[in-house]
């Protein structure tokens, strides 16, 4: 392939939607990953000592010896069917009513949302997400050639009310309503805040009224460190509107890429009919032993005291240390903070004197899909430990300090 047209040649042969976001430029660069020494709070990863490595390995030892003729073969053995029950369980440890025939099981949260979009998608359908929004669902939602159309967040989530009046004023206009709502309502990411209960209610409204679905994703629901849950958006869906996502990329481990839908029965059936992945049987297998071996519950009290413990030092560290004019949110759960930098400062501009002075993050544009998100950043408390979130936040302060406009 000749070099001449600026794509290495392919550009003619690339689908509409991989050659319209081919820069990047929307979604960033990843630049966060190339200051190796520098405190990374750009990761959403678990902290290393999270990942249960001994009852992985004692879960792939108890299925090998149970399943011996099974494990490994096309369609596994009975660990791998019970996945399903598993994950029912699961389900209904989080309040929500749910049956085998609900329940559509993936390659993880992204897989999901990537089989849901499949679905639901055709190209110039529009759909609303939440702005900011997660940024991998941003750009798996971009490969099926829709229009994005993202609504304002505040303290209490989704501004519902504005949401709720700009789709008064499209079916006024005759213009096109969303086909869903993607929303993850617990301790967002990138803004770390959880979507209060009145609003959810309200949102279910909004989907019979106008005839959409929601998108529900909700990998940090269960990792709370204060205050009480709301009940997840499904579990007050009485109209099969609410089509959930889950994984136990955060409860138990992201290698295992495993997650799930759970939905009315006959989206589930077309679900399991067009993908076309296949399923990682041995995992899923693997999956329901360590789950009927372990106490998920306790230990994800385990988890929370892990994670709490970093979003405290970062909470304390960023009141300490950051410049007054900077804000941030303040997350009860989940695993990121959502800081605003005083006015003058752009926070992808900032990343290079940030990681000069030792510490990474993820600018704020890289989560809307337009323009806006310039003064922001997502700081994940995940990954590394608290003393080296104590450090990375003074890093971010002298840059702060040192990129302020006199
Ligand atoms: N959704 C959200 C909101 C996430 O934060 C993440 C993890 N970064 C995912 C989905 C991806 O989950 P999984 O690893 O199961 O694909």
């Amino acid at each position: 392939m000749s070099e001449s047209d600026g794509s290495d040649g392919y550009e003619r042969l690339f689908a509409d939607p991989v050659r319209e976001t081919m820069d990047g430029a929307t979604y960033g660069t990843w630049r966060a990953i190339t200051a190796p020494d520098a405190v990374s709070l750009a990761f959403g990863f678990p902290y290393p000592d999270a990942l249960p490595n001994g009852k992985i390995n004692e879960a792939v030892d108890t299925l090998l010896e149970a399943d011996h003729e099974d494990a490994l073969q096309y369609a596994g053995g009975d660990y791998a069917d019970a996945i399903t029950e598993t994950v029912v369980e699961r389900t209904r440890a989080r309040g929500i009513e749910c049956t085998e025939a609900e329940v559509h099981v993936t390659n993880g949260a992204t897989h999901a949302l990537d089989t849901v979009a499949q679905s639901f998608l055709d190209p110039d359908d529009t759909i609303a997400v939440e702005a900011p929004s997660y940024m991998g669902a941003l750009r798996l939602f971009r490969n099926y050639g829709v229009d994005i159309e993202g609504y304002a967040m505040d303290e209490n989530g989704l501004d519902v009310e504005a949401f709720a009046a700009d789709l008064a004023a499209r079916e006024e206009a005759g213009d096109a309503l969303p086909k869903f709502l993607y929303t993850v309502p617990d301790f967002q990411n990138p803004t770390g805040v959880t979507l209060s209960v009145d609003r959810r209610k309200r949102l279910l409204e909004l989907a019979e009224t106008y005839d959409f679905l929601i998108v529900e994703d909700d990998p940090y629901g269960q990792l709370r460190y204060d205050g009480t849950t709301p009940e997840p958006i499904k579990s007050l869906d009485t109209d099969g509107r609410v089509v959930r996502v889950d994984t136990f990329s955060k409860t138990i481990a992201p290698g295992i890429r495993t997650g799930w839908v759970v939905a009315d029965e006959a989206i589930v059936r077309e679900l399991d009919r067009i993908n076309a992945g296949g399923e990682n049987v041995f995992t899923l297998g693997l999956i329901a032993r360590y789950c009927e071996a372990t106490d998920f519950e306790g230990d994800l009290d385990g988890l929370r005291a892990g994670y709490r413990e970093r979003r405290d030092r970062m909470l304390e560290s960023l009141e300490e240390r950051m410049p007054a004019e900077a804000d941030w949110s303040e997350p009860e759960g989940g695993f990121f903070v959502w800081v605003e930098f005083p006015e003058g400062i752009d926070a992808e501009d900032l990343l290079e004197t940030a990681a000069e002075e030792g510490v990474t993050y993820l600018p704020g544009s890289y989560f809307f899909h337009d323009e806006r998100g310039s003064r922001h950043a997502r700081l994940s408390f995940s990954y590394v430990t608290p003393e080296e979130i104590d450090e990375g936040i003074a890093a971010l302060a002298r840059a702060t300090r040192a990129e302020l406009p006199a």
